[in-house]
């Protein structure tokens, strides 16, 4: 009861959807929906009455089910099977198997019928794999109508798989990724915010005034997630340890007239003085310009946000021959001694009154990165009431630098 091969205006409709297919899995970040989606196009594509996907456990190394169309598929859900059965076998050699009758192959683990309740005819099985490393394993079951699948199913449920694995892979490294978790977290309280206010806005008898101060209040968060949102992905871009750093040397005199050029306005501003003290001979260094400045420039910027009217903010090089030191010291609000610690996290901000500056708690863990990939330091001494000092430190050229970021 072979099923007509295909014929190529049906193949080339077939890629086509594959194609559509993928566009829409790479939109999907969110594992479940996602697998579901799999899942649901390798039946569709293949003409089959279900199918499902197994993932590799990466804890315990176990192929699990993790997705079907079955509809009483909840109770296989995270079943795991052995390396013996047909996907197992899929799973270890990273081959594909296409099997007309399940009754006559010794592989066929039969535990999951029976958990289910339904019956296997036949089955294709093809594995999930990205750059070589097999993730899991694409299956469908049984064609409809009785009839068999056929070496262009095959093909084409390996070619769904080949885009599936890259959009799993995305996807799982999401959902691990605390840092996504965190960011979606730390969004919500802006998001509320402007959810709130444009609620209150609506309404048809505010006064004007009042109007006014909510439109203020929401652009103002409005601004506050779009700040997040970049400085998330540099932060993103720096852990994911896919970032090179350039290796130039790098003129660190210049880098702090930069940087409190461009300050100096903001600090103005706040009745804050703004100044330098950089030894005469400090040695050049090689590392990344752009993102040097970028952490000297999330200093001085804080200190100008934490300081009052009539503080200072020094800038400091100097070195020893060995590295250099900067520093960024400043006679603001200081920092508890033990909430120090916690600063160079990301999101942490002190819980105080008076330090309810604007920001997103990112700054410091940027610095902190980007110090880190030079090979540097990064720490800070503060007295509550006295002022903080931000230093860090840079090899100095010739003492290595680790590229890439890790
Ligand atoms: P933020 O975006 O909140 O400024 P950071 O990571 O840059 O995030 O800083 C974390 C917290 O450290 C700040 O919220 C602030 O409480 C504290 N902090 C940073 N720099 C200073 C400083 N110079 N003086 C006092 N407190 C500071």
């Amino acid at each position: 009861m072979s099923e007509p091969v295909p014929s190529t205006e049906e193949r080339i409709a077939r890629l086509q959807r594959i194609i559509e297919i993928s566009r829409l899995l790479n939109s999907t970040l969110s594992l479940r929906p996602l697998l579901a989606e799999i899942v649901q196009a390798a039946c569709d594509l293949t003409d089959a009455e279900t199918g499902s996907i197994l993932l590799v456990d990466r804890r315990t190394g176990e192929l699990r089910f993790e997705a079907t169309t079955h509809p009483d598929g909840h109770s296989i859900y995270q079943m795991a099977v052995p390396m013996e059965s047909l996907a197992g076998w899929v799973f270890q050699r990273n081959e594909s198997v296409i099997v007309a009758d399940v009754r006559q192959d010794p592989r066929f683990y039969a535990q999951v019928d029976r958990a289910v309740g339904w019956e296997t005819r036949s089955l294709i099985a093809v594995p999930l794999t990205v750059r070589g490393k097999t993730i899991g394993v694409l299956e469908v079951i049984n064609r409809r109508n009785g009839g068999s699948f056929n070496e262009a199913d095959l093909e084409t449920l390996r070619v769904l798989a080949d885009q599936a694995a890259i959009a799993i892979e995305n996807a799982v490294f999401f959902e691990q990724s605390d840092l996504v978790a965190e960011i979606v977290h730390e969004m919500r309280t802006p998001l509320g915010v402007i959810a709130a206010y444009a609620d209150l806005i609506a309404h048809k008898d505010l006064p004007p005034e009042q109007r006014t101060e909510f439109a203020l209040l929401i652009q103002q968060e409005a601004l506050r997630m779009s700040r997040m949102a970049g400085e998330f992905l540099e932060l993103a871009r720096l852990e994911s340890g896919r970032v090179f750093l350039a290796r130039e040397a790098v003129d660190l005199a210049g880098v702090v007239d930069s940087v409190l050029a461009s300050l100096r306005p903001q600090a103005e501003e706040k009745g804050i003085l703004l100044e330098s003290e950089v030894s005469p001979a400090v040695p050049t260094i090689i590392g990344d310009p752009a993102r040097i400045r970028q952490a000297l420039l999330n200093l001085v910027s804080n200190a100008i946000k934490y300081c009052r009217p009539g503080d200072r903010v020094t800038v400091t090089v100097h070195s020893d021959g060995r590295e250099i030191t900067v520093g960024v010291v400043d006679t603001g609000l200081g920092i508890p001694r033990d909430l120090q610690a916690r600063l160079f996290e990301k999101f942490y901000r002190i819980p105080t009154e008076e330090g309810r500056a604007e920001g997103s708690g990112l700054g410091l863990a940027i610095c902190r990165r980007i110090v880190e990939a030079h090979g540097g330091r990064i720490w800070v001494e503060s007295e509550e009431g006295e002022g903080s000092a931000f230093y860090f430190t840079l090899p100095v050229a010739g003492k290595g630098m680790p590229s890439p970021l890790t």
